[in-house]
């Protein structure tokens, strides 16, 4: 996969995409991320890449020339039908659905933008997705770009150490929060590491490990349960869990 990162600040991006697992990846050549300076798509002398909106008010605006320069001159080279995605507070919320549509791909630009956004016929003539990171504003597309470009690079098979780790991550397959986890020591300060995880029984730790799963959907985010994929014996588990809590309520 190679994915194209637009910005007016590439300083931004380089040492989170040379880190950790996205930067192992790279150099393994799984994916390819190019980080692409808008600025270079300018065409007058001072390089501008912004200005003022028509019918007053103030900040700045993105200008059309270079944004659209960048991606076309990427097009040029990619081919196959590229997702261009813009990042916007105003864009469909990204979610993991969205994560493993888009690890699919070949190919993907992300247009990070800045100021008080993009002119309008970015969004309308070159952008094929309007993408948000949540239902709240930051300053700059970078860390919504960043942020997709990780939640899609451990999606790509290969990328992460262990197979499956990121099936069993929340919200991965089955829609479900993940169970807890521990690690040494077994007492810390008093609280001390539930026994099943101890006992060495492998079939008793995943049975618990997916209850967990289960309850910490059911008691922090019970929408997602409408949508999970559950096994008969688990709809009646939790149907059990609710008569239950009615019962103590009442
Ligand atoms: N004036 C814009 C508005 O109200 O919709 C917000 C502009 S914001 C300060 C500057 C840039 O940051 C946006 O163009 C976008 O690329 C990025 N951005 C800010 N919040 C975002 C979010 N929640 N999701 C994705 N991108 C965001």
């Amino acid at each position: 996969m190679h994915i194209h990162l637009l910005t007016l600040f590439p300083e931004v991006c380089h040492p989170y995409l040379d880190a950790s697992i996205v930067g192992r990846a790279q150099k393994s050549g799984i994916i390819r991320v190019s980080v692409h300076d808008i600025r270079h798509y300018t065409s007058d002398r001072n390089r501008v890449t912004d200005d003022a909106p028509y019918g007053g008010g103030g900040g700045m605006v993105m200008k059309p020339e270079p944004v659209f320069a960048a991606v076309e001159s990427i097009l040029d080279t990619e081919r196959h039908g590229s997702e261009i995605i813009l990042l916007t507070p105003q864009g469909r919320l990204f979610s993991q659905d969205l994560a493993y549509k888009l690890a699919k791909l070949d190919h993907i630009i992300l247009i990070a933008g800045r100021y008080e956004g993009f002119d309008e016929r970015i969004r309308d003539h070159l952008a094929t997705d309007e993408v948000s990171v949540g239902d709240y504003v930051v300053t700059g597309g970078e860390l919504p770009a960043l942020l997709i470009v990780d939640a899609v690079a451990r999606l790509i098979p290969g990328i992460l150490g262990a197979v499956g780790a990121a099936e069993q991550d929340s919200h991965g397959e089955r829609g479900l929060l993940e169970h807890p986890h521990y690690t040494r020591p077994v007492n810390y300060r008093g609280w001390t590491v539930p026994d099943v995880l101890l006992s060495g029984n492998h079939e008793k730790v995943a049975k618990w490990r997916k209850k967990q799963s289960l309850l910490r959907t059911w008691k922090r985010r019970p929408e997602l349960l409408l949508e999970a994929q559950l096994s008969e014996y688990e709809k009646e588990w939790l149907t059990g869990l609710a008569e239950e809590s009615v019962v103590k309520c009442k």
